[in-house]
């Protein structure tokens, strides 16, 4: 079959688009026909080191996807042959004490797609069946690839994490990146109050059109200084945050007091200043979230059947293709999803 996949660490040169063996699918696993995945930041960190992360080369990229099924148990009692799918990337024991609670995601062994395994970048992918899920009604593959780590992710920060209320106030940094959009669609679903802020007017004209109530260009702007304005001082009830240390203070100093800072991510850097003294005296919390799990992706897709959420594409490329699709994603000019399509 064909993949894109990863003969070392560095820039596009490590990146090969070519035959890869098919995997094989063992009992209690789903054989996919991938059509469609997206990009993600992790992506270009597996390029470009994966440091941290265990894994062996050469292995094939590609977090998120959507197909259809090819193969599954005879048994197989939700999918049929044929039906379209999309992945769930966390491969979980099912056993531990972290997966007992419907926490796979804090599972120890837990293994990703594209990260510790082969992804979604290839004409097949095996994977244990309950991490297969059928696709929302009407989306196409490209958008139901981007659920699955994206919308997931959001989905878990909002909801699972900050327990998000439709009175309350969100503030998002970074609008036009994958998680940003998604949070951004889950908030105005969930009926709460969304400021986003972006160092680009076009990418905030967008959100704005898209159900943004307000947007701060923090290229011209103090953002937590804009924010505090915004609420008569007040500060908003949530941020959600990927973007790490170029707005880290932004964040402490734009939550109200008793506030959530949920974090996802750290594209500028991961070590801002910690500032225990606002953290304590204010009551903050500070909430880690990374993906999202089982029962979270159900959520999700319940969610998607009533229309109202739907991933933005940026752009759309063949395999072959794939090396400017990752310049694209790594020069940040995105505004939502760059897309692969596996014909
Ligand atoms: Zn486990």
């Amino acid at each position: 079959m064909r993949a894109a996949y990863l003969t070392g660490h560095g820039g596009n040169e490590v990146v090969c688009v070519g035959p890869r063996p098919r995997p094989v699918r063992a009992p209690g696993e789903v054989l996919v026909r991938m059509r469609a995945a997206t990009l993600n930041r992790v992506d270009l960190y597996m390029r470009d080191s994966g440091a941290g992360i265990t894994h062996r080369l050469p292995q094939i990229m590609g977090i998120d996807g959507a197909g259809t099924v090819e193969e599954a148990d005879a048994d197989e009692p939700l999918l049929q042959v044929g039906q379209r799918v999309l992945l769930h990337p966390g491969i979980s024991c099912g056993r531990c004490e972290f997966c007992a609670r419907g926490e796979g995601v804090l599972c120890g062994t837990v293994s990703y797609l594209g990260e510790h395994r082969d992804g979604t970048l290839a004409q097949y992918v095996s994977l244990p069946a309950r991490n297969v899920f059928p696709m929302p009604e009407g989306f196409s593959f490209e958008e139901a690839a981007a659920l699955g780590v994206n919308h997931l992710t959001a989905w878990r920060m909002l909801f699972s994490k900050a327990r998000l209320q439709p009175w309350e106030t969100v503030l998002i940094f970074g609008i036009g990146g994958g998680v940003s959009l998604a949070a951004l669609q889950l908030a105005k679903w969930a009926g709460a109050h969304a400021i986003v802020t972006s160092r680009d007017d076009a990418k905030l004209e967008r959100a704005l059109a898209m159900g943004a109530d307000q947007a701060i260009n923090g290229a011209r702007e103090d953002v937590a200084k804009a924010v505090l304005k915004l609420t008569g001082g007040r500060g908003v009830d949530v941020v959600i945050e990927n973007v790490g240390a170029a707005v880290w203070g932004s964040a402490m100093r734009a939550v109200v007091r008793g506030g959530r800072i949920v974090t996802c991510g750290a594209t500028s850097g991961d070590q801002p200043p910690a500032d225990l003294r606002r953290i304590f005296i204010r009551q903050l919390n500070i909430l880690g979230s990374t993906l999202g799990d089982l029962h979270e992706m159900n959520a999700l897709l319940r969610a998607c059947a009533g229309g109202a959420i739907r991933p933005v594409i940026d752009s759309s490329w063949t395999l072959d293709e794939l090396p400017a699709a990752l310049d694209r994603l790594e020069a940040g000019a995105q505004f939502g999803k760059v897309a692969v399509r596996l014909e």
